[in-house]
């Protein structure tokens, strides 16, 4: 392992500048996803890492109709907050499906959405094929054994997946992601935060070098709007998404008034399921319009050989999250 300096930040501007200033520093938050790749996996070689784990970027806010995050909220504190509980069940749902309780107090907010994939290929440094680690090299999970990896937004480039529970929901309010660089501040829809690969899968994302997450800020739901995340994964107690779906329902007079739907465990990116809301809103609160809703937001899937299961998986998931939301059973 080369080795890397630790610089613990004492404020937002100085960790700014920390990082900006070396192309090869990075930001350390809780550290449960940086430290396995830098010291465990070691495919991610910092030459510094700034720790802005002491920032005041911590804690939540209620401010009008949305809730303001802090980057630095730890995962579990933010499941704890009562407006979200009272607002937003669905992403109270998803921060409690994810890691551990352990790791949920450690893993902050922030880091969940710049979290780095799972790809099994993309964390072991001895398979040379990963377009995301090493630009121009090739895919290995295309041929290799692939399960836990993405079929929507993918490519023969790349199949990784984005892993994140508390991103699904989030993609489907519309979150709003406030970031901070060293030419100053900027918000960006959560919805175009992400990059799909395309022939760069080693950007993930629109942050400049440097720019960090300060805070997220999450609508509320409007009144009367029912919600759910749902995830199936291979063991309930602890595992990453096989598919997941969010769900954001209004229904009046048995008729979908206004959906919002974002799937995981199948994109490169959260994936925002606005061909499903189409179909959704305006039509009867049913499980037939739950099916055609669930095949328009699984269309043109990429697989390999062991993702194939995931398209019909994926298409249940979404027609059980709106029944449960909505309370129509088949
Ligand atoms: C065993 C295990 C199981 C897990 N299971 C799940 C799961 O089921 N569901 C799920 O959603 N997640 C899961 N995770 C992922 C976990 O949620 C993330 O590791 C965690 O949220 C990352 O937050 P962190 O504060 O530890 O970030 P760090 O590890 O410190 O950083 C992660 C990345 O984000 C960057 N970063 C961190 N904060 C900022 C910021 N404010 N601005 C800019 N860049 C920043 C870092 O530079 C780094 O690249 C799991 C993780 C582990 C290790």
């Amino acid at each position: 392992m080369s080795g890397f300096e630790y610089v613990r930040a004492d404020d937002l501007d100085s960790a700014v500048a920390l990082v900006s200033g070396d192309p090869g520093a990075a930001y350390l938050a809780g550290g449960t996803t940086q430290l396995d790749l830098v010291l465990k996996d070691r495919v991610v070689h910092p030459s510094r890492l700034v720790d802005i784990g002491r920032l005041p970027l911590r804690g939540t806010t209620l401010d009008g109709d949305r809730l303001r995050v802090g980057a630095l909220t730890a995962m579990e504190e933010l499941a704890a907050d009562p407006v979200l509980a009272a607002r937003l069940p669905f992403v109270r749902e998803a921060l409690l499906a994810g890691a551990s309780t352990q790791l949920r107090n450690m893993a902050t907010i922030g880091g969940n959405l710049l979290q780095r994939t799972r790809c099994r290929y993309f964390r072991d440094p001895d398979v040379p094929a990963c377009n995301k680690r090493a630009p121009g090299s090739g895919c290995a999970a295309v041929t290799g054994a692939a399960r836990m990896h993405a079929i929507l937004g993918a490519s023969a480039n790349c199949v990784a997946l984005h892993a994140s529970d508390l991103c699904v929901p989030l993609t489907a309010l519309d979150a709003q992601v406030h970031v901070q660089g060293v030419d100053g501040r900027r918000v960006v829809p959560l919805t175009r935060f992400y990059v799909l690969p395309g022939d760069r899968p080693d950007v993930e994302n629109v942050l400049a070098h440097g720019e960090v997450v300060t805070h997220v800020d999450l609508p509320l739901l409007p009144a009367g709007t029912a919600s759910g995340y749902l995830k199936v994964r291979d063991r309930a107690s602890y595992e990453f998404a096989l598919t997941s779906a969010a769900a954001a329902l209004l229904v009046v007079d048995g008729t979908v008034e206004r959906a919002r739907v974002a799937l995981g465990g199948v994109g490169t990116v959260p994936w925002r399921a606005v061909e499903a809301e189409a179909v959704l809103v305006g039509a009867p609160a049913s499980v037939e319009t739950f099916r055609a809703a669930a095949e328009a937001a699984i269309h043109d899937p990429f697989t390999v050989p062991g993702t194939e299961f995931k398209v019909e998986l994926a298409k249940r998931t979404v027609v059980r999250v709106l029944s449960t939301v909505s309370g129509v059973r088949s």
